[in-house]
């Protein structure tokens, strides 16, 4: 307790007066008090001071009132209540007299009603469990003899369990909060009557000493009775001898249980553990095996519970029998007790803790590290009105000491200790075995290496002995590589020798015309073994390359690419074998070949000879025959033969192409008909006898009599129609232009025009004669020569071709049309006549192709002045070439396109004349059709 203003100061206003006095209290504290609250984090023994709310260290005082019994009655009938309660306010009203009352702030009002658990759970419990938390507790009651203190503190309850007091409950509820295996609670029980401690379990313990540890200031009583409580029934048991002990006592020193103060002392003792973060990672560090390392605490805790001796004044005279002795003690203690109350609550500096043994016993408890609850009793009787209120005085003061609670625990080193030394048998056995573990690695470790020395050393040399061997081996393979390598070249030396022989057989070869197919077979035959020995070679090369990289392969393949030369050395002699017969035997071949084409080529020659000798013979003979018949009937004729034949043809291709039938036939003597009969049977006789190629030979010959003959008679041969195409195909057409181009010889040119207008009558011979130029042949001619039989054959040929209307185009520009007018100007009838005929075969073409459509425009004869000379000359002509000019006339008249230059020539005129005085009724028709239906005509006609 008196430390108390240390504490307080502490609490309330941070002071720090250390002091003489102080450390009497600071005995209970084991640091000093200004390292108390850093003790808090750092220290091993926890010291918490809760200084957030220094309310909570305050003496909680709760005043109870005792309700009314048969004693206060009778006095009471008098008097009103001293005290008025008001529980909802935690007030009390004191009443001095009728007209003067002070009210009291309590932290509990307990009325009369209020029940003992009430009491005991508002002011007992939280004591309690500051108990079990490790904190050091005292409840005590204060109070008037006869208000109520031992009902509410010591009353066992034992019938009723609601009546139980204080001290039963707070038992119960330690009992049920704490481990009987882990925790001990244990209880003294004592008596304080004239300052002298006796021993409520066991009386004969009387005057126990107090004794305080000089360290910590610790109270304790050591010759006290410590009962471990095993249950609450235990307990009862205990109270109930320590209240028979007490009541005995009591007669036996013929005094009061009033006057003596009763104290039940609890001992809670609770085992902690704590992390402790160092000697934690110790043990994680060391072994995973270790269990994870509490510092173990111990919390030692204690409860006092203490009802007090009664608190009314000793009226010494109402006193009977009580020895001075008593007297003077008796009230010691509680005096003292007041003193300190009074001391504490005024905050003066000196408590008198050692007075007396109670404030001794109370140090904690008032001003020190306990938390005390304290219930003043109170009757309600107004006669006790002076002792009623200095008991409410008594909890008013009580009400201001503020304690400093503090944890009560300590580090359990015994256990640590035991704890540590298992750790340490635990960790060194692990060790040894470790140890023990490793050696044995080791051992197996340096067997092993040995061993693998061993075999590195064999390793090595028997790898020294390998490299060796290789080398040697790779020496050896290098030689033999060089070695065929050098025999490979010399084989391509000789292949390539080879080849050239080849490549001189193959030009002996060629050379050979008869038997070139053995001999090319022969020489591909050579090529391709060449081409394939080359292929082989060039592929060895390539293996010998590889092998010289591959050195392992090597002598396999080696072996192979040998037997592959030796294989090509055997081919290449056979090849060669081959080769020089085949040589010989060309040579051979081709002197035999020569003979034979030697000999062909000289009979051959006198065959030629022999065959135009009998040629040659067999014409003479016929031409002597024909000349013969010619002088016999020369006399008969007036025309020569050959003339009256070609007339006759054309005559009749006149005929068949205009369909003017007769009128432009020539009549010709019986005897005429006679030569010519006989003369055709002498041609087909020579052309049976001869042939026709044989004929058409002789066109060719270097002799013009042989050749004029010749013309004459494949002229002859071509009026023949079925003649025409055989000339055609053995060449005769070609030969005969070709005498037409290059001959200058008149009777060539007039016989040959007459075969070409023979064949020309002919639509496949016209284009063939066009094609090869005739017509530009035929135009030269006629412009060469004022011959009228040449002419005359000139003009038939043209005239024939004008009746081919797909070549009409051609032959005007190839001058046909130009020659032919151009004839005219021999003036021989016949020639004009040809001339006519030829126009008119033209203009009835050209109008049948405008009829249907395949020809447009004017016509192709007014250009070279065709129309202009058949409008002028018509009337000057005999009746025949008449006719062939009015039919030309009539047709030109039926193209439109030719209507401007028919009326600026005059032909309308002529046309007009042609309607009325033809002899022919188709021509009259034809030209009356043109004069009607062109309306250029007619407007001539009309103006005329
Ligand atoms: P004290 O111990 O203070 O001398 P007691 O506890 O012996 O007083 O009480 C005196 C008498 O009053 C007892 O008979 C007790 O049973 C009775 N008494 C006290 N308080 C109460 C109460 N709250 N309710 C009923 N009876 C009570
Ligand atoms: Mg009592």
């Amino acid at each position: 307790m008196a430390s108390t203003n240390h504490h307080r100061s502490s609490l309330r206003s941070e002071r720090q007066i250390p002091t003489a006095r102080g450390s009497v209290a600071n005995a209970s504290i084991r640091t000093k008090p200004a390292s108390t609250k850093r003790s808090v984090a750092a220290g091993s023994l926890r010291a918490s001071i809760d200084d957030q709310n220094a309310d909570s260290g305050r003496v909680r005082v709760a005043v109870r009132l005792r309700p009314k019994n048969a004693e206060d009655f009778p006095f009471d009938a008098d008097f009103t209540d001293c005290v008025e309660l008001q529980p909802e306010l935690n007030r009390l009203k004191l009443r001095k007299n009728n007209w003067s009352s002070e009210s009291y702030k309590f932290d509990e009002v307990f009325t009369e009603s209020a029940s003992q658990r009430r009491v005991y759970e508002a002011v007992a419990k939280p004591v309690v469990e500051s108990i079990l938390d490790g904190y050091n507790g005292t409840v005590m009651v204060y109070g008037q003899t006869g208000t109520g203190k031992t009902y509410t503190v010591g009353r066992l309850g034992k019938d009723d369990p609601s009546e139980r007091g204080i001290m039963v409950r707070a038992l119960e509820d330690t009992i049920a909060n704490t481990n009987s295996n882990l925790d001990f609670v244990a209880v003294s029980y004592l008596q304080l009557y004239l300052e002298s401690i006796q021993d409520l379990l066991a009386p004969e313990k009387t005057n126990i000493p107090i004794v305080e540890d000089p360290k910590t200031g610790e109270v304790s009583l050591p010759g006290a009775t410590l009962v471990e409580i095993q249950d609450l029934d235990h307990f009862l048991e205990l109270l109930q001898i320590g209240e028979a002990n007490r009541h005995a006592a009591n007669t036996k020193l013929n005094t009061e249980s009033s006057r003596s103060h009763a104290i039940l002392v609890v001992h809670v003792r609770r085992s902690k553990r704590k992390e402790d973060n160092d000697a934690s990672s110790l043990a994680s560090s060391s072994n995973g095996d270790l269990p994870s390392f509490h510092m173990p605490i111990v919390q030692k805790s204690k409860l006092l519970i203490v009802d007090l001796a009664g608190s009314e004044r000793i009226d010494k005279s109402g006193s009977e029998g009580h020895m001075l002795e008593e007297a003077k003690f008796i009230n010691l203690s509680l005096t003292s007790l007041g003193k300190c109350i009074n001391a504490l609550a005024e905050n003066s500096p000196h408590i008198p803790i050692r007075d007396s043994k109670l404030t001794r016993l109370l140090r904690d408890s008032f001003g020190g590290t306990a938390r005390t609850s304290l219930i003043v009793t109170i009757g309600p009787s107004a006669r006790h009105y002076s002792e009623t209120a200095s008991t409410i005085m008594f909890g008013q003061r009580a009400m201001k000491i503020v304690n400093a609670i503090k944890l009560k625990e300590e580090v359990d080193y015994e256990s640590l200790c035991r704890r540590l030394e298992y750790q340490i048998d635990y960790l060194t056995s692990d060790m040894d075995r470790q140890q023990k573990l490793r050696d044995t690695e080791k051992e197996q470790m340096e067997k092993k290496l040995k061993v693998y020395e061993a075999s590195l050393a064999d390793a090595e040399k028997e790898l020294v002995v390998k490299s060796e061997h290789f080398e040697k081996e790779n020496i050896h393979l290098e030689l033999k590589i060089k070695s065929l390598l050098e025999e490979l070249n010399t084989q391509k030396g000789e292949n390539n020798h080879l080849f050239e022989e080849v490549v001189h057989l193959e030009t002996c070869l060629k050379q050979s015309k008869q038997h070139q197919l053995e001999s090319s077979t022969y020489q591909k035959v050579l090529a391709d073994t060449t081409q394939m020995y080359e292929k082989k070679i060039a592929e060895l090369l390539k293996h010998l390359e590889d092998k010289n990289s591959h050195c392992a392969t090597l002598e396999a393949q080696m072996a192979e690419m040998q037997q592959q030369l030796d294989d090509n050395q055997k081919l290449l002699q056979e090849m060669s074998k081959l080769n020089k017969e085949a040589a010989s035997k060309v040579q051979s071949l081709e002197a035999e070949n020569n003979e034979i084409l030697l000999g062909k080529e000289s009979l051959n020659k006198e065959l030629k000879s022999l065959q135009e000798k009998l040629l040659y013979e067999e014409m003479q003979r016929q031409t002597l025959e024909v000349d013969i018949v010619k002088l016999k009937n020369v006399l008969n004729n007036h025309s020569t033969e050959l003339e009256y034949k070609t007339s006759h043809q054309m005559d009749s291709a006149i005929r068949s192409t205009s369909g003017l039938g007769g009128a432009l036939n020539i009549p010709k003597p019986n005897k005429s008909r006679e030569t010519m009969s006989t003369q055709r049977d002498t041609i087909s006789k020579i052309f049976e006898e001869v042939g026709l190629s044989n004929i058409i030979g002789l066109l060719k010959s270097g002799d013009l009599d042989v050749q004029i003959h010749a013309v004459k008679m494949v002229a002859n041969l071509a009026a023949e129609d079925i003649n025409q195409e055989k000339i055609v195909e053995e060449g005769g057409l070609d030969a005969l232009l070709t005498l037409l181009e290059s001959s200058e010889n008149t009777s060539i040119h007039r016989v040959t025009a007459g075969a070409i207008a023979n064949l020309a009558m002919n639509g496949l011979n016209q284009d063939l004669i066009m094609s090869k130029g005739g017509a530009r042949l035929l135009a030269n001619i006629a412009s060469g020569t004022d011959d009228p039989q040449t002419l005359r054959m000139v003009a038939g040929a043209i005239a024939n071709l004008c009746g081919n209307e797909k070549l009409q185009v051609m032959l005007k520009e190839d001058g046909g049309i130009k020659a032919l007018l151009g004839m005219v100007r021999s003036g021989n009838n016949d020639v004009i006549a040809q001339i006519a005929r030829g126009m008119a075969n033209f203009a009835k073409c050209e109008s049948r192709g405008i009829k249907q459509g395949y020809k447009r425009g004017r016509s192709l004869l007014i250009d070279d002045g065709a129309l202009n000379w058949m409008v002028s000359k018509l009337t000057t002509f005999s009746a025949p070439i008449r006719r062939h000019i009015e039919l030309a006339l009539c047709h030109l008249a039926q193209n439109e396109d030719n209507a401007r230059e028919f009326v600026s020539s005059g032909g309308v005129k002529e046309l007009v004349r042609i309607s009325q005085e033809s002899s022919r009724e188709d021509m009259r028709n034809l030209a009356r059709k043109a004069l009607n239906s062109n309306p250029a005509f007619l407007a001539v006609t009309r103006s005329v």
